[in-house]
């Protein structure tokens, strides 16, 4: 008798920190919904892993930023597989720029992906963890969301304002026995981090007591602790990965 994995939908799940995600998930017996921008080798290889480790996949481009494009990959994604259990919210992006450089456009697709993308995606996902009467949803803030970083305005409004949304969010969805934790990770070693100034990049590993970026599983290891049952006292609060750099 094959026993139900329950399913594990995770944004951002092409690269990096939500590639990890997905296939941690995959690892630790979830099926896996993942969604990304554009379709992509990457994403179609992140599919693969996942079922090489027994998950069923859905996989889709879907734009966070858009209700219904949101709307329509959760319900394609618990239509074939039941209603999730984790939510992974790990799609974002960056626009780095002096505020007084900076344009409007810059701004609005910052808050779109990273805030009211994280929105949609907790939106659409909440009835069906509440039928379950279970549910954890974890979001991705980043250190720039806790700490001063220069050019990134934007990106930090987002990221502050996920630790925020994850609070006021745990209290409303408590009761139905769904947990809500943001991870803040440091530097980590993604397409994102590659696209940093190599001078910036070496005097920010300088700066990490760890002394170097974090691997994109680093991240996913503590996603996976507060989405499984073993964090079940575990909702509200934010954790950082950062080598000790907020320490
Ligand atoms: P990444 O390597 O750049 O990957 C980002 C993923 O998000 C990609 O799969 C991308 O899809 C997807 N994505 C972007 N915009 C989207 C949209 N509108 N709708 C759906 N998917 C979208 O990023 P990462 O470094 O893994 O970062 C993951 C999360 O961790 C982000 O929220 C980031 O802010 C946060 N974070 C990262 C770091 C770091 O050092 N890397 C540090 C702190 C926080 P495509 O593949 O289709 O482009």
């Amino acid at each position: 008798m094959t026993v139900a994995r329950p399913l594990a939908i995770v944004t951002g799940g092409a690269r990096g920190i939500g590639a990890a995600c997905a296939v941690r998930l995959a690892d630790d017996g979830y099926d896996i919904a993942l969604c990304h921008l554009r379709p992509s080798i990457a994403a179609e290889e992140v599919a693969a892993e996942c079922k090489a480790r027994g998950a069923q996949v859905y996989r889709a481009a879907c734009d966070v930023g858009s209700p219904a494009e949101v709307e329509y990959f959760v319900k394609a994604a618990q239509e074939r597989f039941g209603d999730a259990e984790v939510l992974v919210s790990a799609a974002g992006i960056t626009r780095d720029v002096l505020l007084f450089s900076s344009t409007e456009s810059d701004w609005d697709d910052v808050l779109r992906t990273n805030l009211s993308g994280v929105r949609h995606v907790c939106k659409a996902v909440v009835p069906g963890m509440m039928r379950r009467g279970s549910g954890s949803i974890v979001t991705l803030s980043s250190v720039a969301g806790l700490t001063a970083v220069l050019g990134q305005t934007n990106y930090a409004a987002t990221k502050a304002g996920l630790i925020g949304f994850g609070k006021a969010l745990s209290a409303e969805v408590a009761r139905f026995g769904i947990r809500v934790n943001t991870v803040a990770p440091g530097f980590i070693d993604t397409d994102m981090t590659k696209a940093l100034d190599p001078k910036a990049a070496a005097a920010a590993r300088k700066s990490i007591p760890l002394k170097r970026f974090g691997e994109p599983r680093e991240v996913a290891n503590l996603v996976a602790f507060l989405a499984s049952a073993q964090a079940s006292y575990i909702t509200g609060h934010t954790f950082c990965v950062d080598g000790g750099l907020t320490a």
